[in-house]
């Protein structure tokens, strides 16, 4: 007997034919006694389209993230009782829950929501019935008894998290591509697909920009050790599994990936005093309003005059505000000025491997150097570099560094 949690993200549930078709395959891949927990987004664009519905009525001005909860969690209610309902009709009995009701707890971070307990009482004694269990992604339950939204994305995030609070055998998220790519296959034709990458990989290309997994979801998946696997819904093959660390033997891996990300804006304070506790005042200002800054730059305008420039990045859609504040703070400190740019894109490359290994930054700053690409920031982690470029020059970025690194002498990097 197994238990298993499978998510079937939004392309997967779009039309009742696609419900249908989920439902069939479960039963066509469930054996007799295994216990089965499906968690589904919303139908199609449904979450988007709730969003433009609210957008239509909402006043921006005001704070409506509660209400917007509110509706956003009724696109996955649609979604579980219509599946629920499809295994009816092949003869499953089945159950659907919403987040409240399968225990998910969270805290009181509307439209962000992180899960800080799962009590599945509920799943555990409908599972005990014979029924297959079919939980709302995407939401929880605040403290207060609010309805939370995780984060677009979200159901990745339930799902896996579910899976550990249940001590599933295995986390099965079916999605429209089959797997997780070196980079993404839209740009890169040569990109491949990934056999297994580890949880603080694949946690670092869905932080970097790899469009497949909610970055949450793999932390999820690490913290309770749940082997995730990445698939498509409709094919049969096998997807990529992501799970613990490499062993010694399998260490020959250097990269694993090549990602990118447009969704970044560059801010630069010109002219800063160059004194004590200047970068202080700037960056706990942004820390202050949850404002992440990702790439920092300090470089000397003038010596004589003891003038800095500095320059960061940020996600695109905290620049407004981030611009605000740093330019209340550059009056203050009389700086030059402050300029911004939505123009740029951040081009990374992830590997365990590169611990070890000297010459992959000189290796990814050649391969953009041939492509006559320049670059305007660096930042690394332990186990990335990226790079940030124009925007305009992203396929062309991400096309140079993957040849570089996947060259057919390295084909047995997946
Ligand atoms: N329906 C939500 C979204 O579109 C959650 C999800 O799909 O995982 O973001
Ligand atoms: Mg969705």
């Amino acid at each position: 007997m197994a238990l298993l949690v499978k998510k079937f993200g939004g392309s997967s549930v779009a039309t009742p034919e696609k419900i249908l078709a989920v439902a069939q395959r479960v039963l066509n891949e469930k054996k007799p006694d295994d216990k089965v927990v499906i968690v589904v987004s919303a139908m199609g664009d449904t979450t988007d389209e709730l969003i433009s519905l609210a957008n239509a009525i909402a006043d921006p001005a005001c704070n409506n993230s509660r209400e917007m909860d509110m509706l956003l969690s009724t696109g996955e209610q649609i979604s579980i009782s219509l599946l629920a309902m499809a295994f009816t009709k092949l003869g499953q009995p089945a159950v659907s829950l919403t987040g409240y009701q399968a225990g998910i707890e969270s805290n009181t971070a509307y439209g962000k929501g992180k899960i800080l307990r799962i009590t599945p009482r509920r799943v555990i004694s409908e599972l005990a019935t014979g029924k297959i269990v079919v939980v709302a992604g995407f939401q929880g339950v605040t403290p207060d008894g609010d309805i939370i939204t995780l984060g677009r994305g979200g159901s990745d995030t339930s799902a896996v998290a579910l899976a550990g609070a249940l001590q599933a055998d295995v986390c099965e998220i079916f999605t429209d591509v089959d797997g997780i790519y070196s980079s993404d296959p839209r740009i890169v034709n040569t990109a491949k697909k990934m056999k297994e990458i580890t949880y603080n990989e694949m946690l670092e290309m869905a932080r970097l920009g790899a469009g497949v997994m909610q970055p949450r979801s793999v932390e999820m998946g690490k913290h309770y050790g749940v082997p995730v696997h990445v698939r498509s819904t409709f094919t049969q093959n096998i997807g990529t599994i992501i799970r613990e660390e490499y062993t010694v033997e399998e260490k020959e891996f250097i990269i694993r990936g090549v990602t990118h990300d447009t969704n970044v804006a560059k801010i630069a304070v010109l002219g800063v005093p160059d004194r004590p506790g200047v970068a202080y005042t700037i960056f706990s200002n942004l820390a202050a309003a949850n404002i992440d800054v990702d790439m920092i730059v300090q470089s000397v305008r003038s010596t004589q005059n003891n003038i800095i420039d500095m320059v960061f990045t940020v996600a695109q859609p905290d620049l407004i505000e981030a611009k605000k504040i740093v330019e209340k703070i550059g009056k203050d400190m009389e700086t030059v000025g402050v300029i911004v740019e939505k123009n740029v894109a951040k081009v990374s490359v992830v590997g365990a491997g590169m611990l070890g290994n000297p010459g992959i930054a000189a290796n990814m700053f050649g391969a953009l150097a041939e492509a006559r690409i320049n670059i305007e920031a660096i930042s690394t982690s332990e186990i990335s570099i990226s790079c940030l470029i124009q925007s305009s020059k992203v396929k062309e970025a991400v096309n140079a560094i993957h040849n570089r690194f996947f060259s057919e002498k390295h084909d047995t990097v997946c």
